[in-house]
């Protein structure tokens, strides 16, 4: 429920600054007119809202279909959809400028009211505890095959369909499972700080997983309001932000705790992330287009 409350309040303040976007005459033009507004406020948050969305759909199917022991997907979504939406909601005050702060647009309150979803229910750090904790377990028992099983998966989405974004959540994926394996080496999980930030890096990359596997569906939820082209370009940009950010801070976070840094920078193949990023800047504009279409100025 606390999941569904971030997505919801998040998603709203983005849909508000999102309509202010195009009234707003800054520098000649409409605000939503400029890379720098919509690149940095709008387009990532909203992005990461429709995966927090996705992973939310996914655990509710699985519940609702009978399914126990989802400890760890639960976390998942309630962490994910609150951060992700806590940061959305900031960054809507900020677009609306000095109007955000005031009481005259609802976003300064929508931003005080989601910040309870990163506290109750399980504050994000004992989320992010939880999440490790679980996701360490199947690391541990399946010899690290867990993400390298998961990342042949999406794999074979990619096959099907290449243009959800499968292939980067499986370089994230894969990135991720090479962390964990020289965390286990190096006995890193003693840092507590470790622990916490690995619980981060696998909402992200398993988020990713998902939202790409639904970007790549035939059928799409009654919930997704964009056509295939706009979602699927939404599940791009969530996947090659997951796998930068996971083979970049999984790589700061192994150097800044192992006494003797291994050759991480191969096993998290950071060339083929980086090669990923490729066409992300035409992404981000395609989204801003679509989020302009369908939450148009009132
Ligand atoms: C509006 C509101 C409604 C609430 N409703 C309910 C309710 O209906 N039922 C109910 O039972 N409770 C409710 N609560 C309480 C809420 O669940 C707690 O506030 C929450 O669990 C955090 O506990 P705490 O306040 O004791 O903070 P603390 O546990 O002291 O946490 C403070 C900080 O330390 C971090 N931290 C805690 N433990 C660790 C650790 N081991 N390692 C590293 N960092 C750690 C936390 O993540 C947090 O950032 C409500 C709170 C609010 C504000």
């Amino acid at each position: 429920m606390v999941a569904a409350f971030g997505l919801g309040a998040g998603e709203e303040a983005l849909e508000i600054a999102i309509r202010y976007s195009q009234q707003r005459i800054q520098g000649g033009g409409p605000l939503s007119d400029k890379q720098g507004y919509t690149h940095k406020l709008l387009v990532p948050n909203y992005v990461r809202m429709e995966g927090a969305r996705s992973y939310i759909e996914y655990t509710s199917q699985r519940l609702d279909s009978g399914e126990h022991g989802l400890q760890t997907e639960g976390a998942i979504a309630k962490y994910g959809a609150s951060e992700w939406g806590n940061k959305a909601a900031d960054d809507a005050i900020q677009a609306l400028g000095g109007y955000g702060y005031t009481k005259d647009f609802p976003v300064e309150k929508i931003k005080r009211d989601i910040k309870i979803c990163c506290i109750y229910e399980g504050t994000s750090e004992v989320l992010e505890m939880t999440i490790y904790r679980g996701r360490w377990q199947e690391h541990l028992k399946s010899r690290g095959r867990y993400y390298l099983d998961m990342a042949d998966r999406l794999d074979q989405v990619h096959a099907e369909e290449p243009k959800a974004g499968a292939h980067a959540a499986a370089l994230s994926l894969r990135a991720l499972a090479a962390v964990l394996e020289e965390c286990r080496v190096q006995k890193l999980t003693r840092h507590q700080h470790v622990t916490f930030k690995l619980g981060k890096l696998i909402c992200a990359a398993e988020t990713a997983a998902i939202f790409s596997t639904a970007a790549a569906a035939k059928k799409y939820s009654e919930t997704v309001r964009f056509d295939r082209e706009g979602w699927q370009a939404m599940a791009r940009v969530f996947a090659r932000e997951a796998a930068l950010n996971t083979a970049l801070e999984g790589l700061a976070l192994v150097q800044g705790a192992a006494e003797t840094p291994g050759n991480l920078a191969d096993a998290v193949n950071i060339e083929a992330v980086q090669a990923e990023q490729k066409g992300m800047i035409a992404d981000m504009d395609l989204v801003a287009a679509k989020l302009k279409q369908t939450f148009k100025a009132k």
